[in-house]
């Protein structure tokens, strides 16, 4: 077999881990391996929710990406990509260098879409990323007593865990202060973090009332302003916090290459992770319209099946279908966090929700262990 150039775009989850992958599965061949990326350090982006709360350091959730990439012999290219080409098998840098493949990885993940709600930009805190997530932690620092605070998740968003964290770990935030907010929190969702079996909502329904928190389900956002949230069930929320999850929309690269069919930026893939149009472009984790929740895990998941599924193409053998699990670790504030997990087996689904400190130190421990494995 002649040496194949593969190509992965983006070192977050879904990147690092079909890098490392293809290392693995192509050891001893002459296949060129090149990551590129527009940041030279991996975040651990679940821990991103500790930093408002003053829970956690910077330094403590990324490590550099090039020592780990030179140690397994992976090209890294720190810049950013500008366009994809398709039909001619390259990408195009924001300095106009052209980088060629014979397999392309697009694990570029998304952005937050603010300007999909009408009137939601600038207004929302945000923690998808550190800068955002500091900001938030002083807009925190200056809040009085007294102020209204509204939590929600907006209509299409993906990963609606992030908003009940938010909201658990702001409640501890608050009470450790003494300081008495009231916060309201809505969500499109039907039920509290519903799709993830009964007993999490049940759990997240108790932790609700005890903490006197109203909330609104199955409701969208018509429009925010400068102090009102408009909910389409007439309900008026006024704000003088308010942290929103909203839709999601693909990165740049993807919104202006012509000879792709997406939908806001978010590439439609089939089952085996390859894109409906390119057969040999695979696209991972939060950048592709895979159905269920977006998370790491999903993206790590599918970084791996997509260099499982390069190397079946190259030897022209069937390809495999991505399979949705969840395996989720939802901070609590107060109350540590809730482990949930819903994973297929030939056995049935194997179901666990369970909750309180232990859940919130596997959480802890597995970022350690994870930083430490990759670093
Ligand atoms: C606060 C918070 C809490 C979360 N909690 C959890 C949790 O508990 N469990 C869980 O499983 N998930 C959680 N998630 C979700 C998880 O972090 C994401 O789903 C995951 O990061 C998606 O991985 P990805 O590789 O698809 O994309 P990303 O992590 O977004 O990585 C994309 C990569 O592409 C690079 N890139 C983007 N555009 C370009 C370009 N044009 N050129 C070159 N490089 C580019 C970026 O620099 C980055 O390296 C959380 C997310 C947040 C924000």
């Amino acid at each position: 077999m002649n040496a194949m150039r593969i190509v992965v775009i983006g070192s977050g989850f879904g990147g690092l881990n079909a890098a490392i992958e293809i290392r693995k599965k192509l050891k001893h061949s002459q296949h060129e391996i090149t990551v590129i990326s527009d940041k030279e350090e991996f975040i651990f982006r679940p821990s991103l929710i500790w930093l408002p709360f003053h829970k956690h350091s910077i330094k403590k959730l990324s490590f550099p990406l090039r020592p780990t990439f030179e140690k397994i012999s992976v090209r890294f290219i720190e810049k950013s990509v500008k366009s994809l080409m398709p039909k001619q098998n390259y990408v195009i840098c924001n300095d106009d260098v052209i980088i060629e493949y014979d397999y392309l990885i697009l694990a570029s993940g998304a952005s937050p879409d603010w300007a999909r709600i009408k009137g939601l930009e600038g207004k929302s805190a945000s923690i998808y990323d550190v800068s955002s997530a500091l900001k938030t932690r002083e807009k925190l620092e200056e809040m009085e007593e007294g102020e209204p605070i509204v939590i929600g998740v907006a209509q299409e968003n993906p990963n609606q865990g992030i908003a009940y964290e938010f909201l658990f770990e702001l409640d501890a935030y608050l009470n450790e202060r003494r300081i008495k907010c009231p916060i309201t929190f809505f969500t499109y969702e039907k039920e509290l973090f519903d799709g993830n079996g009964k007993e999490p909502t049940e759990k997240l329904e108790v932790l609700m009332a005890e903490k006197q928190i109203p909330y609104y389900c199955n409701v969208s956002i018509e429009q925010v302003d400068d102090g009102k949230v408009y909910l389409n069930n007439g309900e008026r929320l006024p704000y003088s916090f308010l942290l929103v999850l909203p839709p999601y929309k693909g990165k740049e690269c993807i919104l202006s290459s012509k000879d792709f069919e997406h939908e806001n930026g978010i590439l439609p893939v089939h089952e085996t992770l390859q894109s409906v149009q390119w057969e040999n472009i695979y696209v991972v984790g939060d950048a592709n319209n895979i159905k269920g929740t977006k998370t790491g895990r999903a993206a790590e998941l599918q970084g791996v099946l997509a260099v499982e599924n390069i190397v079946k193409q190259m030897h022209h053998e069937p390809l495999r279908s991505f399979q949705h699990d969840t395996l989720y670790f939802m901070e609590l504030g107060k109350e540590g966090a809730m482990f949930i997990m819903n994973k297929p087996s030939k056995q049935g689904t194997l179901t666990c929700t369970t909750s309180g400190m232990m859940p919130h130190m596997m959480k802890r421990a597995f970022e350690s262990y994870y930083l430490l494995k990759f670093s």
